[in-house]
């Protein structure tokens, strides 16, 4: 754990070695997945960077100074933090260069280029980094060409494929890893994701080690639709009209948002194949494991389906029907 920080640990030695070899670079690319704190990481290297009190390299701010306090309080004037603006899909120019009746006399690329005002230099972190645009890449790109003497600009984004190859070969890459299951597990209690020790391992199971994804998956309406798929698929008989219709409410319960819905059902596809792949282990019989992968099977291609933008009805339609019939057929054979 570092400065409240845990899972990233390598990370943490990684920039030490780097700042007492006195080797720092000017463009850092972090990436990992969503939830597993790249920006917390960034935010408190930042404050380590700013510190008055502390060498950087110690990799341990103090806490207390001035600059510190601006840092820890998200106002720091020799920090930038920039990231989405809500509602919008893209970063936007204004962001990097000012408005239009301030342009170059506002946004990151204007204010790292300023003189420090506490310390010894600035500061930017771009978060959302998979989101630029051709116009607002190519005003950071002139500032990661010729970086002001000093100046760090961390960006973070989810993937490597994501970024251009213009920002890609100008930063160092920083690789953070999904948090190991321990560390979910008592971050899920910590947080008051999961209200037992029990709910907790489920979710440090599922989660794939990022913490957005385990507050998804604290959804107790997502569980209780499972159950409901799973005890129909285990009782071998579907009904499936029904089912149907409350998957498709359950989904709608979503929100107006269409992101928003595709993502529950992507959920309940996944817990169900998933739930059903840990179950596999424990049944021996040829005709019920040659079932069960059916119904894996098929779970995993409505997940990618609703990836592909397939009509939410059809798809839970067909996706249901399907596990209906697999069911059918497992108990016609057995009987
Ligand atoms: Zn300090």
């Amino acid at each position: 754990m570092w400065q409240g920080i845990a899972g990233h640990d390598a990370v943490v030695e990684y920039f030490r070695d780097t700042l007492r070899a006195n080797r720092l670079a000017t463009t850092y690319l972090f990436i990992g997945p969503d939830g597993i704190g790249k920006r917390a990481f960034a935010l408190k290297l930042g404050q380590t960077l700013l510190c008055t009190e502390h060498d950087p390299a110690e990799m341990n701010p103090c806490g207390q100074c001035e600059s510190c306090r601006l840092a820890i309080a998200g106002t720091h004037p020799d920090m930038d933090v920039v990231g989405l603006e809500s509602g919008k899909r893209e970063l936007l120019i204004s962001q990097f260069v000012g408005k239009d009746d301030a342009r170059n006399q506002e946004g990151v690329c204007h204010n790292i280029a300023l003189r420090p005002m506490l310390g010894r230099r600035r500061v930017a972190i771009i978060d959302d980094a998979d989101w630029f645009n051709t116009s607002s890449a190519n005003c950071l790109l002139k500032t990661l060409e010729e970086p002001p003497p000093g100046a760090v600009i961390i960006l973070i984004g989810t993937s490597r494929s994501r970024q251009l190859p213009t920002i890609l070969s100008r930063s160092q890459i920083i690789r953070f890893r999904p948090l190991p299951k321990p560390v979910m597990r008592e971050l899920a209690l910590t947080r008051g994701i999961a209200s037992d020790a029990a709910a907790a391992d489920k979710l440090a199971e599922l989660s794939d080690g990022s913490l957005t994804s385990a507050s998804e998956l604290a959804d107790t309406a997502l569980w209780a639709m499972h159950d409901e798929l799973l005890r129909q698929w285990n009782a071998g008989g579907f009904d499936a009209t029904r089912l149907t219709r409350d998957i498709d409410e359950f989904v709608n319960e979503a929100g107006k948002e269409a992101d928003a819905r595709r993502q529950r059902l992507r959920q309940l596809t996944s817990v169900f194949s998933r739930s059903l792949s840990t179950r596999l282990p424990q049944i021996s019989e040829e005709p019920a494991v040659e079932a069960m992968l059916a119904a894996i099977d098929r779970s995993l291609d409505a997940e990618e389906q609703v990836g592909r933008n397939a009509n939410q009805s059809t798809l839970i339609g067909a996706w249901i029907d399907d596990l209906a019939q697999i069911a059918a057929q497992h108990t016609e054979s057995t009987h």
